[in-house]
């Protein structure tokens, strides 16, 4: 029997701290608009400090697009109060759906506030808003970097189901066998979440090491090698980085993932190169509705 399965493409963004970024991130979504994503989303400086920049591109993108936007907030710093404050802002705009996280405490703040974990957001959220909102949460095939031990942190997911989340996206990765040895670990913890692989497109070298450093998402070495050698060669950093992420979504796609969520770090072209190799494109309509599994 033939199984038709829903696969759905997203877009991460982060709030622009100027009017020109601002207009960039503009231009950036109505390029992906055509794509036909499920949604955009924007992040959220934990401890609130982008809380202004977040609100403001969620009512830009809303204002001047037709995708829905997924606002991300993280708890890490904040009260309950804060949290309320901006649940109710969210309302205000007819958000629907909110990636809902942790967050790491910036440098400098001492105080965690009123939650220690996205747990205890999650299950605040659906105490305040019931199931008016779809709740993403974050996932790490390769662990994150605080968790006690690697299945403790596949519990941490089970948490975040439990308390009431509907679907997860990942930290991003560039080893497939660590997404497909965690979702066959989910399925062992009864986690029943759509895990949507988090893709980040490679473009440059030094600031996707450090980052990669301090997350805890790992570059194999063959890649590392390959891009440190490269040195200031940055068209072939791009066109390597784009066949590589390429290949990685073929495999993800191959082995049945729920959809792609691009961090796209404000920046169209490499995303819409994946996705032309992936012969997902602007001019294919609706391209990302249906996929039909043999
Ligand atoms: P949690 O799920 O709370 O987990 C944090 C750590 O605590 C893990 O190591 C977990 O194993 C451990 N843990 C959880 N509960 C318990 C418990 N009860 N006992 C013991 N250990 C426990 N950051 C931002 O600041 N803003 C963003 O917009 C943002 N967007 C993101 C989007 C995605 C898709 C992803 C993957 C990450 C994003 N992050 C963002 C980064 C994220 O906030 C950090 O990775 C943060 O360190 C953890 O957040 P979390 O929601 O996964 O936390």
């Amino acid at each position: 029997m033939e199984v038709v399965k829903l696969f759905n493409i997203s877009f991460e963004f982060f709030p622009p701290k100027s009017n020109e970024g601002m207009n960039q991130l503009l231009e950036t979504a109505c390029l992906l608009e055509q794509c036909h994503p499920h949604f955009f989303s924007v992040t959220f400086g934990a401890g609130g400090s982008s809380r202004a920049g977040t609100i403001e591109s969620v009512k830009m993108l809303q204002q001047h697009t037709k995708v829905a936007v997924a606002p991300h907030l993280a708890c890490i710093g904040s009260d309950r109060g804060e949290i309320l404050e901006i649940l109710e802002c969210y309302r205000s705009l007819g958000v629907q759906r909110i990636v809902a996280l942790r967050g790491d405490l910036p440098s400098g703040m001492v105080q965690c506030g009123d939650f220690h974990y996205a747990s205890q957001l999650i299950s605040f959220i659906r105490e305040v808003e019931g199931n008016r909102l779809h709740i993403e949460v974050a996932a790490y095939p390769e662990f994150h970097p605080q968790a006690v031990s690697a299945f403790d942190d596949v519990l941490n997911l089970k948490r975040k189901y439990d308390a009431g989340a509907n679907s997860a996206i990942t930290q991003y990765f560039f080893n497939p066998d660590a997404y497909f040895y965690y979702l066959d670990d989910c399925e062992r913890y009864g986690i029943h979440l759509p895990i949507i692989p988090g893709i980040m497109p490679i473009t440059q070298f030094h600031k996707l090491a450090r980052f990669s450093d301090l997350c805890g998402a790992e570059i194999p070495y063959w890649i590392r090698k390959r891009l440190e050698a490269y040195g200031d060669d940055v068209e072939s950093i791009k066109a390597f980085g784009i066949e590589v992420v390429s290949d990685l979504c073929q495999k993800l796609i191959g082995g049945g993932a729920p959809g792609l969520h691009f961090y796209t770090l404000n920046k169209a072209e490499a995303v819409l190169q994946i996705l032309g190799n992936l012969k997902i494109t602007p001019s294919r309509k609706k391209y990302a509705a249906l996929q039909t599994v043999p």
